[in-house]
């Protein structure tokens, strides 16, 4: 029933898109009012089969809003995962003559884009590169995809290659991920000893967006492997500088340098720096283990309650822990109020149930979970400890 239904209605839109077309020929292509009988995009894709889409295709004529209907089809069944019905429609389009040309265009990015969602590659990479002899939107939209693509495939070189020939358009954002081609290329260099290239690769980078801080990581790295501590350092210290979450990745080799130097002080008051910046708690392990080593731990004691009162955390909790029972430490009454406090806080902000249908996690109990709203599927919530855990 809904097929014959179907079947008539896509007959009547193509019959009525040839006819709109001849009136609007014969009277002088007048802009007439928008037919309100295509069909949504919605409806053909919940019912559309091949031979429908076949006769659509087959319209002799098609106008601007027969053209943005297709377009829409196409994109969603793309969406969809039918790139290869996708890629049908795209080309069927393409293949005529006498549409404009920056119809054509449009047509040649879609069936790009649906070339790389159906894994045809070097196709959507041979349409792409033809497209960034465009301009404006569809040269902007080219060169995105073209450099997701090489992500993809992990061809940096072709990305750095496009930008130095001026081939991609402009623009931070791709310029941010120029920049992170050249740094992959630089640990690439790096990792086949080529020190010279690496250099090189991380002045590109930091020429082609001066706040990418994986390029002062990668350099701070290449010093750090040749004990060049002082360069190491600076590196580090400007890669933190540009991005404070880059210290996640540099702070154990930072510590280090900064030890071979000697420079305690230096460290204590840049990890302070980094904790308040970034809140990353292996800063504040870290920062607590140089006052311990330098002031003793009594005083790390005292500075680590003082900060987790300010930001309680449960590695943070756990580093003190780990503190008092290396050092033998006791804890007075007033140190004890303030950790009572800092547990109150965290167990208040922890989930107390769960929902065993979707993995919701609550703080107050619910008769409905609130994210799939199932019945009586709260739980009381138990963290999942491995058996690694549980041997502390
Ligand atoms: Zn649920």
């Amino acid at each position: 029933m809904m097929d014959n239904l179907l079947v008539y209605v896509l007959l009547l839109s193509g019959i009525a898109i040839g006819w709109l077309l001849g009136y609007r020929f014969a009277k002088g292509g007048k802009k007439a009012k928008a037919p309100d009988w295509i069909p949504s995009v919605e409806f053909l894709l919940a019912e559309a089969n091949d031979a429908s889409l076949e006769r659509l295709l087959n319209v002799p004529q098609l106008d601007d809003d027969a053209i943005d209907l297709f377009l829409k089809l196409g994109r969603t069944l793309r969406e969809k995962g039918e790139a290869d019905r996708a890629v049908h429609l795209h080309q069927s389009l393409f293949a005529r003559t006498g549409l404009p040309k920056n119809t054509q265009m449009i047509l040649e990015l879609e069936l790009a884009i649906d070339y790389s969602y159906a894994g045809l590659l070097d196709r959507a990479e041979r349409l792409f590169l033809e497209l960034l002899n465009t301009r404006g939107r569809i040269f902007e939209q080219s060169s995105h995809y073209l450099v997701e693509l090489y992500e993809e495939e992990g061809e940096w070189g072709k990305i750095l290659t496009l930008y130095r020939d001026k081939k991609l358009a402009s623009g931070a954002a791709l310029e941010r991920r120029v920049a992170q081609a050249a740094c992959e290329l630089a640990e690439l260099a790096t990792a086949s000893g080529d020190y010279y290239e690496t250099q090189k690769l991380c002045r590109q980078a930091l020429k082609i967006d001066s706040r990418c801080a994986r390029a002062y990581v990668v350099q701070g790295d290449m010093a750090h492997s040749q004990k060049e501590d002082r360069e190491a350092i600076r590196c580090y210290l400007k890669a933190v500088e540009v991005d404070t979450q880059s210290v996640v990745v540099v702070l154990d080799r930072m510590t280090e340098s900064f030890h071979s130097v000697g420079d305690i002080d230096g460290l204590i008051s840049h990890l302070d720096k980094h904790w308040q910046g970034s809140h990353y708690v292996p800063a504040l392990t870290a920062r607590t283990e140089c006052v311990a080593e330098k002031e003793g731990p009594e005083a790390a004691v005292t500075s680590l309650l003082q900060e987790l009162s300010v930001a309680p955390s449960n590695q943070g909790f756990f580093a003190l822990v780990e503190l008092v029972v290396k050092y033998r430490l006791q804890l007075d009454k007033s140190q004890l109020l303030v950790l009572y406090d800092i547990l109150r806080r965290i167990v208040e902000h922890e989930p107390k149930f769960i929902c065993g249908a979707c993995g919701f996690k609550a703080k107050e109990f619910h008769w409905r979970c609130p994210s799939c709203k199932d019945w009586s599927t709260l739980r009381s919530y138990m963290p999942q400890l491995t058996p690694g855990n549980l041997e502390l």
